[in-house]
């Protein structure tokens, strides 16, 4: 019998990958506040590494490659795993795979945009309640924060180019005088790729930077100057940990902290997420949407500081990276599942003088804010 109620704030992937799993709670009826500009949010690709928590996106992935590459100037690594192969899924496609398993007479979709006043959340002025209520909406962004921002395109080209099976997870071989600068490339066949220019730096740039790069590294590895360009896509992301507390709410996907802030990645998480809170609803278990653990917390924040102060590292670090982990431990990094073996291998790797620098930096801000 439903005799209770979830209320879901967000109209996105936290929303709709919680939503998608209401079969598990015959008990609840669901509410979602998708927000006003849900119906134009545009599409973009979700990259992930396939582990149990996303594996119907997995078996619904617009791509799948085995083998993905790390590139410098003086280095190329190549990672392969087929037990954890890196995929990509359209937003739109995952988001109305999991729209078509929700069962109408147990949901109700509200079209408006969630107010908050007063710690409390509104809609068209009627207090939003209910046994639970979890939040999506975008939280905001810290000032003077590192950021991941980036910006790129599909390009098609007449001739073959690509090599269709190599995911180019970050190649360094480009302009790193504005902070760590790496160029991603996903190929969909020999003459389609998905080409962004990323950055990790505290300044977003204007779109002709990222332009340029894409051009010049196109030009410069590919030989490729005639292309088309279609399905832009840009995003920023905080390299921060998000921990915002509600009274009203628990917070989920980015404003719950699913991001992790070294990466920038957060499909996995928020998948996760979604699966836990469904098991502690059942379980009548307290509610904690908390999803990466403290140690990789306490990593990342160390890393981000050495990528901050000393950003000419970053090639070293991730060629580093990529020598010492096979495909699996590094597909297993990614999605938080490290082991505390490929943990010591990983800090091993890294440059000492500024992790350790770093360390201390860290514990000594802890044990300032502590005090
Ligand atoms: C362009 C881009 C590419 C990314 N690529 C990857 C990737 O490849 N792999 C990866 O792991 N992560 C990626 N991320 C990070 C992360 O996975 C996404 O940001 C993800 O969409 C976060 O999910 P979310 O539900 O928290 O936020 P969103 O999906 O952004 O959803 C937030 C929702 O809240 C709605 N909303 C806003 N205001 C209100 C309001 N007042 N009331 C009600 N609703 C409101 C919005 O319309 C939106 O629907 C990417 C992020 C971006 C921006």
């Amino acid at each position: 019998m439903i005799n209770k109620e979830i209320n879901i704030i967000g109209g996105g992937c936290a929303t709709f990958s919680l939503a998608r799993l209401s079969h598990n709670l015959s008990d609840y009826k669901f509410n979602l506040f998708v927000g006003d500009k849900n119906k134009i949010n545009k599409d973009h690709f979700w990259g992930f590494w396939k582990v149990k928590f996303n594996e119907e996106a997995y078996d619904n992935a617009n791509h799948v490659w085995s083998k993905w590459s790390i590139n410098t100037d003086d280095s190329r690594h190549i990672l392969t795993s087929f037990k954890h192969p890196y995929c990509v899924i359209r937003r739109h496609k995952w988001l109305d795979l999991c729209r078509n398993q929700l069962k109408s007479e147990k949901l109700t979709i509200f079209e408006n945009d969630v107010l908050e006043k007063d710690n409390h959340l509104f809609i068209k002025n009627r207090m939003i309640k209910g046994d639970l209520v979890f939040d999506s909406r975008p939280p905001k962004i810290p000032n003077n924060v590192l950021l991941q921002h980036f910006e790129g395109y599909v390009v098609t080209s007449n001739k073959d180019v690509f090599d269709e099976k190599l995911v180019t997870l970050m190649d360094f071989r480009c302009d790193q005088s504005r902070g760590v600068h790496f160029i991603y490339l996903l190929p969909f066949s020999k003459r389609k790729a998905l080409v962004e220019s990323t950055m990790f730096s505290k300044k977003v740039e204007n779109k002709e930077f990222y332009s340029n790069e894409i051009s010049k590294y196109l030009k410069n590895y590919f030989n490729l100057i005639e292309y088309t360009k279609s399905d832009h896509e840009k995003g920023i992301i905080p390299m921060h940990y998000i921990s915002n507390e509600s009274k009203e709410a628990y917070n989920i996907g980015t404003r719950g902290g699913a991001v992790r802030p070294s990466s920038g990645y957060a499909f996995t998480f928020i998948q996760k997420q979604a699966y836990q809170i469904i098991s502690q609803i059942k379980k009548r278990k307290k509610i904690n949407t908390k999803i990466h653990n403290n140690i990789d917390l306490f990593l990342d924040k160390i890393f981000i500081n050495v990528i901050n102060d000393y950003p000419l590292l970053a090639p070293k670090i991730f060629s580093g990276l990529a020598s010492i982990l096979n495909g699996d431990e590094m597909a297993k990094f990614m999605s938080g599942n490290t082991s505390l073996l490929t943990t010591c291998k990983i800090i091993i790797s890294m440059p000492k003088i500024p992790f350790i620098k770093s360390f201390f930096y860290v514990v000594y801000r802890k044990w300032s804010i502590l005090r």
